[in-house]
């Protein structure tokens, strides 16, 4: 129902607060719930911004591979075993994609 219930008992509080000290009762109702609506918005808007990390795939699910990377400005190498795809998005280091590489390791 109410997704901001914080929210909604705040602004009932200010709004009780104001009237108990003399306020008109028609303009309360409407500044608290303009102040709902307004900072309801923003707070959605604030929250559609995050997007969540997603979930690391069970155990199984991830694939054996054997890739070789290696980083285009300071040569390190690195070798992939386990990845979510066959053909998984390379790492980065020192602010770059690192490159796939053949590994000379491998048979
Ligand atoms: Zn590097």
């Amino acid at each position: 129902m109410l997704r901001h219930r914080y929210l909604a008992v705040a602004v009932v509080a200010v709004a009780v607060l104001l009237m108990v000290r003399g306020a008109s009762v028609w303009g309360v109702l409407v500044a608290a719930a303009a102040a709902y609506l307004i900072i309801a918005i923003g707070l959605t808007m604030l929250g559609s911004l995050a997007s969540p990390v997603p979930e690391p795939p069970a155990h199984g699910e991830l694939r054996k591979v054997r890739l070789t990377y290696q980083c285009p400005v300071c040569g390190a190498e690195v070798r992939m075993t386990a990845a979510p795809a066959e053909d998984p998005e390379p790492p980065r280091h020192c602010l770059d994609e690192m490159r796939l590489v053949s590994n000379p390791y491998d048979d």
